[in-house]
C-alpha cells in the first residue's frame, strides 16, 4: 500500500478584478471551493495512478467545521482509505486565495486542524510498517513528519519525500529518506548536501520534464511529454503521488520518473490542484504515445 501522510485543506478562491489594498474592500466575481493540501492532492493522485492495484491510505486531520464532509467526500471518491483519519474540534485546514485578471494572487493559509494530528497512534505506526511506500510533505508539523519516516525506514518502508513547503530538514528526516522529490527552487534552498545523502534524488523541471540521480550516482533526464497546459498547479503533486503508486509496483526508477513525468503533464491540462491528477489508463495511454 502507499500511505501518504500530510495536509488536508479546503481552497477557497474569489476571483477578482484587482487584489484587494491594505484596507480595501473589492467585489469579487466567482467563488470556487475546492479540496486540497499537498497531502489530499498527493493521496488522490496516488489512488488514481495506482488504478486499484495498490490500496492508498491517508494519515491526516480533518476538522469539524462545514468542510469535513467535503474534504473526507473528496478522499473516498478517489478511492483513498480514510481510516487513519483524525477529527479535531474546529476548522479544517484552509486556504484563503484571491486571484486577479492578470492570474497574480494572494493567498493565506491557515493549518488549523493539520496542526493538531498529535501523535502517531499504535495502528498508525502499524499500518506505517506494513506499507509498500510512506508519502510526505511539509505542510503538517515537523515532527510528525520525522516520526513517521524515521519508524518506516526502521521498518524497512521506503520513505518518498516533497520537502514543500522548502524548510531545513532535520538530520534523522534526511537519514530516513529514499526518495526525495524537489522542484529546481526546493533542490536550491535544501543545498547540496542533503540532495547528495538521499539514495534517489528526483528533481522536477517543469515542462521540462524532471532528472532522475540513484545510488550509484548515474543521472537520466526524461522530457515531459508535450501538452497545452491551462493550470501548472499540482503538476508536482500528481507527480509525487503517481512515482510513488509506481514505485510501489516496483517499477524501475526511472521508468517510475518517466511515468511520473506523463501523469504531472496531465494534471497541467486541469484547472485547480486537488482534482487534476490523471486516471491510470490516462497516464498508459499519453505514455504509450
Ligand atoms: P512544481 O509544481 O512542484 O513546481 P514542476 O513545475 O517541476 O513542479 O512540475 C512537476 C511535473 O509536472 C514536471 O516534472 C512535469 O512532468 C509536469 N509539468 C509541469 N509543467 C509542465 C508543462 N508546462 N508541460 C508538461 N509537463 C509539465
Amino acid at each position: 500500500s502507499v500511505i501518504v501522510l500530510g495536509s488536508i485543506s479546503i481552497d477557497l478562491t474569489a476571483t477578482t478584478p484587482h487584489l484587494p489594498a491594505p484596507g480595501e474592500t473589492v467585489l469579487g466575481r466567482t467563488l470556487t471551493t475546492g479540496t486540497g493540501g499537498k497531502g489530499h492532492n498527493q493521496a488522490v493522485a496516488a489512488a488514481r495512478a495506482a488504478g486499484g492495484d495498490t490500496a492508498v491510505e491517508f494519515i491526516g486531520t480533518v476538522g469539524t467545521d462545514g468542510y469535513t464532509d467535503t474534504l473526507v467526500g473528496a478522499l473516498e471518491r478517489a478511492g483513498v482509505g480514510t481510516t487513519f483519519l483524525r477529527q479535531v474540534e474546529g476548522p479544517c485546514g484552509t486556504a484563503l486565495i484571491w486571484l486577479d485578471d492578470t492570474a497574480e494572487n494572494s493567498i493565506v493559509v491557515v493549518p488549523a486542524a493539520n496542526a493538531l494530528f498529535g501523535d502517531l497512534a499504535a495502528a498508525d505506526l502499524d499500518a506505517i510498517a506494513g506499507a509498500g511506500i510512506l508519502v510526505g510533505q511539509l505542510e503538517v508539523p515537523m515532527e510528525l513528519m520525522v516520526a513517521g519516516a524515521t519508524h518506516a525506514a526502521a521498518h524497512g518502508v521506503p520513505v518518498l519525500l516533497n520537502p514543500s513547503p522548502v524548510q531545513e530538514l532535520p538530520a534523522e528526516l534526511v537519514a530516513a529518506l529514499t526518495v526525495l522529490v524537489v522542484n529546481e527552487g526546493e533542490a536550491a534552498a535544501l543545498g547540496p548536501a542533503v540532495l547528495d545523502a538521499v539514495p534517489h534524488l528526483v528533481t522536477t523541471l517543469g515542462g521540462r520534464g524532471a532528472r532522475y540521480r540513484g545510488p550509484d550516482g548515474g543521472v537520466v533526464t526524461v522530457p515531459a511529454p508535450r501538452v497545452t497546459p491551462v493550470d501548472t498547479t499540482g503538476a508536482g503533486d500528481t507527480f509525487a503521488g503517481a512515482l510513488a503508486a509506481a514505485w510501489t509496483a516496483g517499477r524501475e526508477p526511472a521508468d517510475a520518473v518517466a511515468w511520473a513525468c506523463v501523469a504531472g503533464a496531465l494534471a497541467t491540462t486541469l484547472p485547480g490542484a486537488g482534482d487534476c491528477a490523471p486516471l491510470r489508463a490516462q497516464i498508459d495511454e499519453l505514455a504509450a504515445r
